[in-house]
């Protein structure tokens, strides 16, 4: 199905062939022509899947046709998004879309100006995009008057949620006309989703993309069984192969953000980081130097890198397993985006082993286990004689090998150790 069924107008088009986008993805050919016919929506989508088209492109229809009628004053939508970046990216789609036609668009986050963002709105703002504390602040402030809005989205509604961001949404709705188009995106549907669309939509329709939970099937994941001590050094060796071109990292905590990130100035790597204690500048100095190809490699923690939308990552590298499946789903949907490859790794020392067991029963897959050349005393132990009872993970005797081969310093290019095969079980 061409975009040109859709019937919009040929500025938006214009745009769209700009954006060398040739056919709608399936986000899109489902939710676009369900919003230019006026409905409430809920739509489940993997991260990736071009979302934010599914939702930016009919709102500007809509817009435009207002437009025509002379009809377009004030702040006609609103979009609510979990963070600053996220917000930030959606106002340069909805401008990159719309550059075509005369819709002013401004975003309202924190970490910047409370004023500056004011004297944006008050030269007069169609479309706003604003995380729900920020946007908060200023109603409070009476600065802002919703009554001309006829649309509103949750973008990332899960992660709104996840993020304690309830009250302030019911706050913010509460000061919007009842009667308006709601839109609501998340990336999974939960019962806090679901009583979330109660509240606010009013007799939705439904558009779920691919499985419930199930990562993007562009990206082909595999593990490293790897005790912690041996992180780094195993991080090092993937990014010195010549196809880790731009390398998403991912960190539990910001401490440990800042730990990695140390670690690999040292060794060399181009490295730039993006955790919530940055400020507003540090993010998205951080973020243009990894989109740029200046750095190499992107540390970031979740709640800064959800939705955030960086071209062509060649791998996401989950340094620390994320103890939530769903994080593990949106981090990695970080790469292999609209379609192309990708690929992401997950280190999963003993301590973690049953989250990848709960990861793997939730996404329905079991995750393949990889070696590294000059790793390979992280392969399973050889198979038991038959009738033997294997251990099922002997976790302590590799541990105490692999502590002892640890004084040494890895080599790329080849086991320092006799194959596993020829070492005793
Ligand atoms: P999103 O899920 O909105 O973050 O979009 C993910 C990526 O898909 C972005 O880089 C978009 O530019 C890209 N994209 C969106 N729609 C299309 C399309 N129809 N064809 C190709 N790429 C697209």
């Amino acid at each position: 199905m061409p975009f040109s069924t859709f019937g919009l107008e040929a500025e938006i088009m214009r745009a769209i062939e700009k954006a060398g986008y040739v056919r709608p993805t399936p986000v899109q050919a489902a939710a676009i022509p369900k919003v230019m016919q006026g409905h409430d929506l809920i739509a489940i989508a993997q991260t990736g899947t071009g979302k934010t088209a599914a939702f930016v492109l009919p709102m500007l229809q809509r817009l435009s046709v207002w437009q025509r009628q002379g009809q377009l004053r004030g702040i006609k939508a609103l979009i609510l998004a979990p963070t600053r970046e996220l917000a930030v990216q959606i106002m340069d789609n909805i401008r990159a879309y719309g550059q075509h036609l005369p819709i002013r668009v401004a975003a309202i986050h924190g970490g910047v100006d409370e004023d500056a963002q004011i004297k944006a709105l008050r030269k007069g703002v169609h479309i706003l995009v604003a995380t729900p504390g920020r946007l908060l602040d200023l109603l409070g402030r009476q600065k802002l008057d919703f009554q001309p809005l006829e649309m509103l989205v949750l973008d990332e509604a899960d992660r709104m949620l996840d993020m304690g961001f309830l009250a302030d949404i019911g706050a913010i709705v509460a000061t919007l006309p009842r009667r308006r188009q709601t839109l609501m995106f998340s990336a999974t549907l939960s019962k806090e989703v679901e009583s979330l669309a109660r509240r606010f939509l009013h007799q939705p329709k439904m558009v779920q993309i691919g499985k419930r939970s199930n990562p993007a099937d562009t990206v082909v994941q595999c593990v490293y069984e790897v005790p912690t001590h041996l992180k780094n050094a195993l991080l090092l060796e993937l990014l010195r192969q010549p196809k880790f071109k731009k390398v998403l990292v991912f960190a539990r905590m910001k401490d440990g953000a800042d730990r990695i990130t140390n670690f690999l100035k040292l060794a060399q790597v181009k490295v730039a980081k993006l955790h919530s204690s940055r400020s507003q500048d540090q993010r998205l100095q951080a973020l243009q130097e990894f989109k740029d190809g200046k750095a190499q490699v992107l540390v970031a923690t979740d709640i800064v890198a959800r939705g955030i939308d960086i071209d062509g990552v060649s791998h996401v590298v989950n340094y620390d397993f994320p103890v939530n499946p769903e994080d593990y789903v949106h981090r990695i949907g970080r790469t292999g985006r609209a379609e192309a490859q990708g690929d992401a790794i997950s280190f999963v020392p003993k301590q973690d082993l049953n989250l990848l067991d709960r990861l793997e029963l939730c996404i329905g897959q079991r995750l393949e286990r990889k070696r590294l050349r000059g790793f390979d005393y992280l392969a399973p132990p050889a198979a038991p004689a038959p009738g033997d009872k294997p251990p099922r993970r002997d976790w302590r005797k590799r541990t105490r090998d692999m502590e002892a081969q640890q004084a040494a310093p890895i080599r790329a290019n080849g086991p320092r150790r006799p194959s596993p095969g020829r070492r005793p079980g």
